[in-house]
């Protein structure tokens, strides 16, 4: 409902027949709504339970997001104002999507009573939207979906605790180093560690106290940096004429991709 709302309402394919009930997916108590027989196709099938409450119907906004089909809307986020749809890499910015991080910002910076509610997923295949939460800016939380790591949950975190990780991620990921690295410790890119060992040590310990936190996860998911800015730092280096260091870099910057 929140999403469709900020979207401006936008319609839905289906027809509406008044009825009395709540709608099968978010509850919310309805005058009119579409009936399930319109939602149910093949790709709904194996989603019956998103249809519940004993109803047999959707409210207009849930039709809206059931209409928008498999793998939409993706990784998302409502605010009162606004349905963004959200990146993860910072290398594939495309149809006016904006990367979490930035986006992640943006939202941080409002009054903490905005209502917000979104997916963040590292697989935009699944319907996830119909298992989130509102929340709001100062009791911040996302539907976390990524495979890598086990995790697909409504997670409530914070969000400026969030923020500010990312920004101390960026600097060990700038450098070279993967995001698998970030999750398991720097010290096991052995390679990278003695090369400066002293940058190493400082970065590890601004991220371990972080590592069983519930924003760690959605920091290390939307942290990421350009593989423009990861050359300029490479290039800088005085030992990046050879070839191996070149390539183990290249290596590290498509691992941002996926995060194993
Ligand atoms: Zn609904």
């Amino acid at each position: 409902m929140h999403a469709w709302v900020a979207a401006g309402k936008p319609i839905h394919q289906y027809t509406e027949d008044a009825c009395s009930t709540v709608c099968a997916t978010c509850a919310m108590q309805i005058i009119h709504g579409v009936p399930l027989s319109q939602i149910e196709t093949p790709t709904t099938a194996n989603h019956a339970d998103y249809f519940r409450y004993g109803s047999k119907y959707v409210c207009s906004a849930c039709a809206w997001l059931f209409g928008a089909g498999k793998g939409k809307p993706g990784n998302y986020i409502a605010t009162p104002n606004c349905m963004e749809y959200a990146v993860i890499s910072l290398d594939s910015v495309v149809e006016n999507k904006r990367p979490w991080i930035v986006i992640l910002k943006d939202i941080a910076a409002m009054p903490n009573d905005t209502p917000v509610a979104g997916v963040m997923t590292t697989d935009v295949k699944p319907r996830l939207w119909p298992k989130t939460r509102i929340a709001t800016v100062g009791r911040f939380g996302l539907y976390i979906h990524s495979a890598d790591y086990d995790v697909s949950e409504y997670r409530e975190f914070d969000l400026s605790a969030c923020v500010s990780l990312i920004d101390t991620m960026c600097e060990p990921l700038a450098n070279g180093y993967a995001k698998t690295s970030l999750y398991h410790g720097l010290f096991r890119d052995y390679a990278r560690t003695v090369r400066d060992t002293v940058a190493a040590i400082a970065w590890e310990a601004e991220i371990l106290p972080h590592r069983n936190k519930p924003h760690f996860l959605p920091a290390l998911i939307a942290a990421g940096v350009t593989m423009e800015s990861k050359r300029n730092v490479t290039t800088a280096r005085p030992d990046s004429h050879s070839q191996p260091i070149a390539a183990r870099s290249d290596q590290a910057g498509k691992a941002q991709f996926g995060l194993f």
